[in-house]
């Protein structure tokens, strides 16, 4: 290949790259539709009467839980914006209640359209017959087919029976698929150490720059936990046990693990640095457990120091069970007979990518809140 040809090819990987449509609101909360993804689904409420009850309590796939404004006259209104347009045929709206009581009378579905918001349909969700006055709590629009990337739903001044607006959950379609605003498949996962924090370093998240490991960390590495009865951080130690993050199958378990020596340790170390992506005989992941939760989601846990009794490949086991014991085995620690370097290195893998893959670390921080403390 010349040079030419090359420097071309290299410019136009840079340019196609560049020209994938992430459009950055800053200052906006947002969710992040998939594991391996930078395209941002952004939100914006008129007001929300608590922190539980933001704009996302609509999107979460969760009934239970609703986006509720603060009580005024009006307008109140979620609006959401994809960022990228996107085809759909259906928006679903459950309303919400807020103790108890219905909310929203009447609402429109409008359209960013040329700057301007757009009534598509305008509905209420009192139905009025010879039977009386029915409400419906759940109200399907069909579109009939659009092609846009923002709307949102408005509710008018006086369209509430007591001033709050209450909306649980709105759903898009395209056909019989919902268009995913994240991946509920991580959501509320069991943070694998119990009162464990997230790390301080940004070299312990996913994607962090690594010599060896293929060259990107994978993992989350959690070094401390508190008490129940203090938030003061105390670091993982041996006894510290580790949690299956959802119910699922075992499908690798380390029970003959051996230590590597130091030199061992040094020399594959040594052969990372300029060889990443390879095939690990003997990973510095050490001792692991991976567990298969069925749904193209795997999670593993390493540097074990212990595997509880009775984890064997193809056990079942459930959400939050002891799987085993944090420890430092694979890394040089070990290796020297040492406890230095203990700590959980976590992999959540999706549909066969890490968690993390392709994000920027502020993303990443804000997806593993999502999963892991969603109230927060
Ligand atoms: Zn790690």
């Amino acid at each position: 290949m010349t040079m030419l040809k090359a420097v071309t090819i290299i410019m136009f990987a840079i340019l196609s790259l560049s020209q994938i449509p992430v459009r950055e609101i800053p200052d906006r909360e947002y969710l992040i539709s998939g594991q391996n993804t930078v395209q941002k689904i952004y939100y914006q409420t008129s007001s929300r009467y608590s922190r539980i009850h933001s704009g996302r309590m609509a999107m979460d796939s969760d009934r239970d839980t609703s986006w509720i404004s603060e009580k005024s006259v009006g307008p109140h209104w979620i609006e959401i914006d994809f960022g990228i347009k996107r085809l759909m045929s259906s928006i679903i709206v459950h309303v919400g209640r807020k103790n108890n009581y219905r909310t929203v009378r009447t609402f429109t579905l409008q359209f960013l359209h040329q700057g301007v918001w757009f009534d598509f349909a305008t509905v209420n969700c009192e139905r009025r017959s010879f039977f009386g006055t029915r409400y419906n709590d759940t109200i399907t629009i069909d579109l009939g087919g659009v092609d846009a990337s923002t709307f949102r739903i408005y509710i008018p001044p006086g369209g509430t029976y007591n001033g709050y607006a209450a909306i649980s959950e709105i759903e898009a379609y395209v056909g019989t698929g919902r268009i995913r605003y994240y991946d509920e498949r991580l959501k509320g996962l069991c943070f694998p150490i119990e009162n464990g924090y997230l790390p301080e370093a940004d070299e312990s998240y996913p994607n962090a720059p690594r010599k060896y490991r293929g060259g990107r960390h994978v993992g989350l590495d959690i070094y401390y936990y508190h008490k129940d009865n203090s938030y003061d951080p105390l670091p993982v130690t041996k006894d510290t046990p580790v949690l299956a993050a959802d119910d699922g199958e075992v499908i690798r378990v380390d029970r003959d693990y051996k230590a590597l020596t130091v030199s061992e340790w040094k020399a594959q170390s040594q052969y990372y640095q300029n060889n990443p992506h390879t095939f690990d005989a003997r990973s510095f992941g050490g001792r692991q457990v991976w567990i298969d939760h069925k749904n193209g989601v795997v999670t593993t846990y390493n540097h074990l120091s212990r595997i509880a009794s009775g984890i064997r490949k193809g056990s079942s086991v459930s959400k939050g069970e002891r799987i085993g014991w944090v420890g430092n085995s694979g890394l040089l620690g070990e290796a020297e007979g040492r406890q230095y370097g203990t700590h959980l290195h976590f992999e959540i893998w999706v549909d066969s990518y890490y968690l993390g893959c392709g994000m920027a670390l502020p993303e990443i921080k804000n997806y593993l809140t999502w999963i892991f403390f969603p109230m927060q």
